[in-house]
């Protein structure tokens, strides 16, 4: 008896020490996981809406975060996505503002200029009651005025391949861009990459700075009669679903990244 009650005190111990322990030691929580943040650029009205629903909905169901570089001048028949997607899918896809039209440079230009260019952009969204914190150069091109005029103007972070380098205000400038097609602006002509290419791409940017931002343009997925290349869209889906199988990653909207990192 004298025994028993023994082993039953020692049993409580080591129970007490492992809760005490457990907590500590590394687990599979978000901490130890690389982010991935998808990026869709070039969404417009009246232009491969078809495909941008589709894939977009298909980062919904799988819970893939996405930012959208959507193009503020043609939203047109895109609004009620666009609201649709800010009011009720937040936690999955976010409203990024990709320029104005698309065809201006920001780099370079004046501050008031680039002023009146992010601010046409931003009241486009406003309007619709879309209030961007991220944004998207067109073509990727951006100076430290462009970072002090997006932090003058409530913004929070920029994705751009090129931004290496630039710092102004308190915009984050995530570059650590993979791109899912074998070159950068083929669209059209755009071939994936194999899983393990990009998994190894994923991997490097993300040894160097946590995150890695998957980026492709939604006329990557269009074929030449402009209606969605459903080959293309499966591998799509195998590189998510490979991506969350791993266990090693968590998918992130850029918004989200930089509020979780400061
Ligand atoms: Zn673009």
């Amino acid at each position: 008896m004298k025994q028993q009650i023994f082993f039953g005190i020692i049993v409580v111990l080591i129970l007490s020490a492992l809760f005490l322990v457990l907590p500590q030691l590394p687990s599979n929580n978000t901490q130890n996981k690389g982010i991935i943040i998808f990026n869709m650029d070039d969404i417009q009205g009246n232009w491969l809406e078809d495909i941008s629903k589709t894939l977009v909905e298909t980062h919904i169901e799988n819970e893939a975060d996405v930012v959208l570089g959507v193009i503020p001048q043609n939203l047109d028949n895109m609004i009620p996505y666009i609201k649709d997607w800010y009011s009720n899918h937040k936690d999955v896809v976010e409203i990024a503002q990709h320029g104005l039209n698309h065809t201006v440079v920001y780099r370079g230009k004046t501050y008031d200029r680039q002023q009146e260019l992010i601010k046409m952009g931003k009241n486009i969204f406003l309007s619709i009651g879309v209030e961007p914190k991220t944004f998207i150069p067109p073509f990727s091109e951006l100076d430290n005025t462009t970072l002090k005029v997006l932090s003058e103007n409530g913004y929070e972070e920029t994705l751009t391949h090129t931004g290496k380098g630039y710092s102004s205000g308190n915009i984050l400038v995530i570059s650590n861009v993979v791109f899912l097609c074998e070159s950068e602006y083929v669209g059209y002509n755009c071939t994936i990459k194999k899983t393990e290419k990009i998994v190894e791409e994923i991997e490097k940017n993300i040894d160097e700075s946590g995150v890695a931002v998957i980026f492709y343009h939604i006329q990557d997925f269009a074929t030449e009669e402009n209606i969605l290349d459903t080959e293309k869209h499966e591998t799509l889906k195998d590189i998510i679903s490979f991506l969350k199988n791993s266990g090693k990653y968590e998918f992130m909207t850029a918004n989200e990244y930089h509020h979780k990192i400061s």
